[in-house]
């Protein structure tokens, strides 16, 4: 008899309810969960079962790290037709309602792959990360760009594989570096400069500014405020590409705690996504 339910996940206790599936015979914690499974389509029983899968390799993380594990997984998931997405604002209300429903005292691990998002979602979850009293550690296994670094530097401590990433901080504006936006009226005569172009370089000066200093709020526990100002600056002034690779050996030297080495069970969390077609960093909102 498998350990979980079928259909929520949830560990199964002697009086497990027994039902015939499609051909097979499934186990469920009751009644509602096995009714609730066989009304579902094919695609719904593959999400469930795969979820189901998933809580069970988070607990056995979390009992064996004493903390509480949150997901933060931009993938393809096997039973969706889309991408693997980025940072919404659904995202953050998920994730920051997790993270104030959990114990003040509770480290959390929060396990990273994003191309990153929107700007505002991703602050509302670093805001959260920051204020959490118990340590929390932002596990990296692959990548965490844009708004991804911003939570990822909000956490006490990083966890990552050498070659996993991080990346620049700098706006994207309307598709475009909020850098080459600022510079352009000092690179053309202003009257040759569309409007839109105009208002463009405008908010992107106001936007660098706004993160730059959001930059250094995250980073004020972490650094001396010399070196923060300076690593606030490089993250988001726009002198690195937006796709630039920011590996943890770089950011041990600008002074940041890092740890390498991956749990196991977060790769066995990992091969329960699609690998492919989830957005790639360089396309990155933000
Ligand atoms: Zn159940």
């Amino acid at each position: 008899m498998s350990e979980r339910c079928v259909y929520c996940g949830m560990r199964l206790e002697e009086r497990a309810v027994r039902a015939r599936i499609d051909g097979e015979t499934l186990f469920f914690c009751s009644q509602r969960c096995a009714v609730l499974y066989k009304a579902m389509g094919p695609k719904g029983k593959v999400k469930a079962r795969i979820q189901s899968e998933r809580i069970e390799i988070i607990e056995r993380l979390e009992a064996k790290r004493g903390t509480r594990v949150l997901t933060l997984v931009h993938r393809r998931e096997p039973w969706a037709e889309g991408e693997g997405g980025l940072i919404t604002i659904e995202d953050s209300e998920a994730l920051v309602a997790q993270i104030r429903r959990t114990p003040p005292e509770k480290p959390i691990d929060l396990i990273m792959h994003t191309p990153g998002g929107i700007v505002l979602a991703a602050e509302m979850i670093a805001m959260a990360v920051k204020k959490h009293p118990g340590q929390v550690t932002a596990i990296v296994p692959f990548y965490a760009m844009s708004g991804g670094s911003m939570i990822a530097l909000a956490a006490h401590e990083l966890q990552m594989d050498q070659e996993s990433i991080l990346g620049p901080l700098d706006p994207q504006i309307d598709g475009f570096p909020s850098r080459s936006l600022i510079t352009l009226p000092a690179r053309k005569p202003v009257e040759v400069i569309s409007d839109q172009m105009l208002v463009l370089s405008e908010m992107a000066q106001r936007s660098v500014d706004q993160v730059k200093e959001f930059v250094k709020w995250i980073l004020e526990d972490k650094l001396p405020p010399k070196d923060r100002d300076a690593v606030a600056v490089f993250l988001t002034g726009g002198y690195l590409s937006h796709d630039t690779p920011i590996v943890p050996r770089v950011l041990k030297e600008l002074g940041l705690n890092v740890k390498e080495g991956i749990p196991d069970e977060v790769y066995e969390l990992f091969r329960t996504y699609e690998f492919g077609t989830c957005a790639r960093p360089q396309c990155a909102a933000y």
